[in-house]
């Protein structure tokens, strides 16, 4: 009550920020990077502020909208952000309402009077509100001191999070920000690409915005990307974290099974336990609390895991398998060390992962097709979900989910009687478009786990941060190859530095070559696999020999993804033939494999083979590229062309770049042989089996068989 009078009666736009920050919000010190954030926003600029989860970007705008005086707008996607939000800020004595559907009329009309007379310091939105007749006219009866758009991600179909609601929002905006001195637009998220950034602030009409894009680098966190074979993980993980040392941990299953099993391996030395969310809240609230209070020591979860968890001195984050995309990564990433003090993040994957991550992708975002199957049964006139779940001939989840999606997109309108009413007929291409940035957020994260760049500017520079992206960490395995923990280094051999030699030779004289034509440019008897390849230049760029930039350009409406490789001074400057220290990452250090070697469960044939026996230098023999194959994967290339302009889908929906390549170098005859290939499941058979099989044995010149597997 008494901070309540001395706000109302304060003067406070002769405050400074610093000054607010305390007599306000009762904080010593701005966080890094919220002062010139704020002193930018209190002078009215628009702002994009893009910053970790954490990182305390609401502070960058409240203090603004205090320092600015009268009312600031806030627009928030959850009513739970909206509730959590509001609730601290009352807290604090400032005079706060929000209007959203979880609320009951008389409230929202209480809500619109205290706006109107003026007595509002923050009013809270659900985006959909302005499309209420009456409303934006009503907010602009007065002027704003500030409008702050939080998630501003949601607005950019470009974005993963994409809300229509959101996209609508800009054309209510400059009706709200009369001249002169408008009100300044704060654009706020945690997540934002490059072209999700340059959206948002098209979308909402910025004016010559500031951007403040940072606090993404964490200094203390080692990361390790590392391939291990499915098998051999749950051992490896045992032993990473039977050192006390690297704990308290987490570990990110991909699965709820996964994540019993490794709960139940590792409880055996230590108090560990699962958490996901097939588990009962009750359980998994002690889960929580037991982590949190310390008598857990590591916990086994699925992404459900972390949100409310406030623990400074988790040691070490495992991924026992391939994350969905790096913005979940990141985030379960920064989850060690909050304590400033040094941590670890291990990432295990192989091509296994890709295909399990295909099947999600394949789960959760449907087929155009079943979402037109549902549209085409809506009418004007409402239908309730049950009948129109019996007629559609889709399967009972099949139909959940497409017209889950089809609400989401506008396409259906389902009301809280559970009937169904004809929605926007738009819907296709914004859903279309959702589930080609779903598919690139899981390319970028294989990206990423093939990169040899510094695994911490690859973070940074994905969040935007150009600026910061330059300086590597020296601390991640590809930065600190002597340093890595579980990723196993060696030395190259006689034969490989040979290599090394011609492709510094091939370089030399050119601004850079892309590095396919660089390893098709190797002599015959030097070539190498794709992998053993990437692993060479990784090692060059290890021993800066070789700088490599990612690129892109388009072609026939493909993204094509390049690397360009050019030459350093110190790669110019070297004698041929003189030896130097090159290290290639080569599976995982022997002390973390398991002893003796577990027997493959795996039914399918072909690659990856079990590495687990002692001393193993690699996998079975790795399939070489050949001219024959070369022929094929060009072949392959034509077909999804033409495939994918006839489904209308981007090319890397019909195959992934790296599939085509294992069917050209496998050159499958059997459907079971395609099956067997990463990125190849059932339905893609079903699909395209024929017409694949079909090319790979016309470059043979025999007919493909196409009978299927034996039926058990
Ligand atoms: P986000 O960037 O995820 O939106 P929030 O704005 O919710 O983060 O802030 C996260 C937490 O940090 C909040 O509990 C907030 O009170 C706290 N916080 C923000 N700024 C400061 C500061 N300068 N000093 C101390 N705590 C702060
Ligand atoms: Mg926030
Ligand atoms: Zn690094």
């Amino acid at each position: 009550m008494q901070i309540y009078a001395l706000l109302s009666t304060v003067d406070l736009s002769s405050n400074t920020p610093a000054e607010l920050l305390q007599a306000i919000f009762g904080f010593t010190t701005f966080r890094p990077g919220q002062e010139p954030v704020c002193r930018a926003a209190i002078a009215g600029r628009d702002l994009l502020l893009v910053m970790p989860t954490g990182a305390g970007k609401s502070l960058c705008y409240q203090l603004p909208a205090i320092a600015r005086g009268g009312t600031a707008l806030v627009v928030s996607p959850l009513i739970s952000l909206m509730e959590d939000q509001a609730a601290k800020l009352s807290a604090l004595g400032l005079r706060v309402a929000r209007i959203h559907s979880g609320l009951d009329r008389a409230d929202a009309r209480k809500a619109c009077a205290d706006y109107l007379n003026g007595s509002l310091q923050f009013l809270f939105i659900a985006p959909e509100r302005l499309r209420v007749n009456g409303f934006p006219e009503m907010l602009a009866k007065r002027k704003l001191a500030l409008i702050a758009i939080d998630e501003a991600h949601c607005i950019s179909q470009w974005g993963h999070d994409f809300r229509p609601d959101y996209r609508t929002l800009g054309q209510y905006l400059p009706a709200l920000r009369d001249a002169p001195d408008p009100a300044p637009i704060f654009a706020l998220t945690a997540t934002a690409t490059s072209a999700v950034q340059k959206d948002i602030v098209a979308q909402l009409g910025m004016t010559n915005p500031l951007a403040f894009i940072h606090g993404f680098r964490r200094e203390n966190l080692a990361i390790e990307v590392v391939e291990v074979p499915v098998p051999e993980r749950a051992p490896a993980i045992f032993k990473l974290l039977s050192d006390p040392a690297r704990r308290p941990a987490i570990v990110y299953a991909v699965s709820r099974k996964q994540s019993e099993s490794l709960a139940g391996d590792l409880s055996r030395a230590m108090p560990a336990a699962a958490y996901h969310a097939g588990l009962d809240p009750v359980t998994r609230e002690r889960v929580q609390t037991a982590f949190q209070a310390g008598e857990l020591e590591v916990v086994v979860a699925t992404i459900a895991f972390g949100m409310g968890i406030d623990k400074p001195n988790i040691r070490t984050v495992v991924h026992a398998g391939l994350p969905g995309a790096l913005e979940n990564y990141y985030q379960e990433i920064g989850r060690a060390g909050r304590d400033g003090a040094p941590s670890r993040t291990f990432l295990m994957h192989s091509y296994a992962d890709q295909r399990t991550q295909d099947f999600f992708l394949n789960r959760d975002y449907p087929p155009v097709e079943h979402l037109t199957r549902v549209f085409a049964m809506l009418s004007a006139h409402p239908q309730p979900v049950e009948d129109l779940r019996a007629k559609a001939e889709l399967d009972e989840e099949a139909f959940d989910k497409a017209l889950e999606k089809l609400q989401i997109h506008q396409g259906a309108h389902v009301d809280f009687g559970g009937s169904v009413t004809l929605g926007r007929s738009g819907w296709k291409n914004t859903y279309s478009i959702q589930m080609q940035v779903r598919a690139e957020q899981l390319d970028k994260v294989v990206r990423f786990t093939e990169s040899c760049q510094c695994r911490m500017s690859a973070l940074v520079r994905h969040f935007g941060d150009s600026e910061d992206a330059g300086r590597p960490c020296g601390k991640c395995d590809v930065c600190d190859p002597a340093g890595a923990i579980l990723r196993q280094f060696r030395r190259v051999t006689a034969a490989e530095l040979r290599i090394a030699d011609q492709i510094v030779d091939e370089l030399c004289g050119v601004d850079h070559k892309a590095a396919g034509t660089l390893q098709k440019g190797l002599d015959l008897v030097s070539r190498l696999s794709r992998k053993e390849f990437d692993g060479l230049l990784a090692a060059m760029v290890q021993a800066g020999l070789i700088e490599i930039e990612e690129d892109e350009f388009e072609k026939n409406g493909e993204i094509i993804r390049f690397r360009k490789v050019r030459l350093t001074r110190a790669g110019h400057d070297r004698r041929p033939g003189a030896s130097f220290a090159l290290l290639m990452g080569d599976g995982i250090v022997e002390e973390f494999r398991s002893l003796p070697a577990t027997p493959t469960r795996s039914k399918r044939p072909g690659p990856p083979a079990n590495r687990a026996a002692a001393n193993a230098p690699s996998d079975a023999p790795l399939a070489v590229a050949t001219p024959e194959s070369e022929h094929l994967a060009v072949r392959l290339r034509e077909w999804r062309i033409v495939e994918a302009k006839r489904l209308g889908v981007p090319a890397y929906v019909v195959l992934h770049d790296r599939t085509l390549n294992a069917i050209a170098l496998t050159r499958p005859a059997h459907p079971d042989q395609l099956l067997a290939i990463d990125g190849i499941g059932p339905a893609k058979v079903e699909k395209f089996g024929a017409a694949i099989l079909q090319l790979c044995a016309a470059e043979l010149g025999t007919t493909p068989n196409l009978e299927s597997r034996d039926q058990p």
